[in-house]
């Protein structure tokens, strides 16, 4: 695989991120954006198809032509008590009194509305799919911190008795802090009495290569965080799982990124798309994906699992059901893409 990419420097360039090696500005959050990068053709997935042009073809379990990788973010578990205490004030202002009761009701109860994981997992398993959750492991003082997950064991249990799996979302200064990965990664195995083997950084952040090099040491064996937070698209022309190639150093990574393509916050947030234009840039995705046999990688997190995000969501999982994704986690796909890493 390695040696048909570096034929065309080009597409070396864009599979292996050089851009990303030299310092330059980053975003707030120390990223570096989609604005800055030179991939402006971030819809095709031009590194893969360049393989598939030269006869590599992936296959995927029971003869399917491509795969669906299913992952959500967990940043948050419980609605704040002043968000339902917002929410039962405006609807008794609007008269809406059955609305406020509930709210009230909901401001008693620790859980709702976002500890929904069985609900996803119902919906995923009326497709036969399973898919990955990311879990943050934060301490009260810790930025963006919304749980404890030493109160989710039973959670975190469920999810992987029906299959699914849990994975560690690394924090905001995660990324470039090998200590911190390894501690987060001990915590959340105790919790679930089991390894922990899969990784994406909170809000995209990525180091390249750096964090792959922590995390290859801290004993994961893949990372999800490749992809732009500011636009869809293959952010190193990848559709395929791959060894990251370490420029420093010259040689392939012992660790496997499976690049993460549609966020979704990002459709509707950051590039200001609609449902219906939402639908149509990932049902091009899709169709890109497909004929290179590759794997969609989509992450949406718990808390957008209502309104517009969960109708795009829908159609999605319906749409790549009918034209016969294999639709699971990001687990099952290392497991089964090792055959050709
Ligand atoms: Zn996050």
């Amino acid at each position: 695989m390695l040696g048909i990419l570096r034929e065309d420097p080009e597409v070396w360039a864009l599979y292996t991120r050089s851009e990303e090696y030299t310092p330059g500005f980053r975003d707030r959050y120390d990223r570096f954006p989609f604005y800055l990068s030179k991939n402006r053709n971030i819809f095709e997935p031009v590194a893969s198809r360049y393989l598939f042009d030269r006869g590599f073809r992936p296959e995927y379990p029971d003869g399917r032509q491509f795969a669906l990788c299913l992952t959500h973010d967990i940043d948050t578990v419980y609605s704040s008590l002043h968000g339902k205490g917002v929410k039962a004030f405006n609807a008794l202002r609007d008269g809406r009194f059955s609305d406020a009761k509930r709210s009230l009701v909901q401001m008693k109860t620790k859980r709702l509305p976002w500890c929904n994981f069985q609900d996803i997992i119902a919906m995923e398993q009326a497709y036969g799919a399973s898919s990955t959750f990311f879990f943050l492991v934060l301490d009260p003082e810790s930025e963006d911190y919304a749980y404890d997950i030493e109160d989710l064991g039973p959670d975190l249990g469920m999810i992987v008795d029906q299959g699914h799996e849990v994975g560690l979302h690394g924090g905001h200064q995660t990324y470039n802090n090998p200590e911190d990965i390894r501690e987060k990664k001990r915590r959340l195995e105790k919790l679930l009495n089991e390894p922990i083997v899969g990784y994406r950084n909170h809000y995209l952040k990525i180091k390249v290569p750096d964090t792959w090099e922590y995390l290859l040491k801290a004993g994961f064996q893949y990372d999800s965080t490749m992809g732009f937070a500011d636009c869809a698209g293959f952010r190193n022309g990848m559709c395929y799982p791959y060894k990251p190639f370490d420029l420093r150093n010259n040689r392939p990574m012992d660790i496997v990124e499976i690049p993460l393509a549609i966020m979704d916050k990002t459709l509707f947030y950051y590039m200001h798309l609609d449902l219906d234009l939402s639908w149509e840039l990932t049902r091009q995705i899709i169709e890109n994906v497909k004929q290179c046999h590759g794997v969609l990688n989509v992450l949406w997190h718990n808390n957008c699992m209502s309104g517009d995000y969960l109708k795009l969501y829908k159609k999605l999982l319906d749409y790549c059901s009918k034209e016969g994704a294999w639709m699971t986690s990001g687990k099952e796909l290392y497991d089964w893409w090792s055959r050709y890493l």
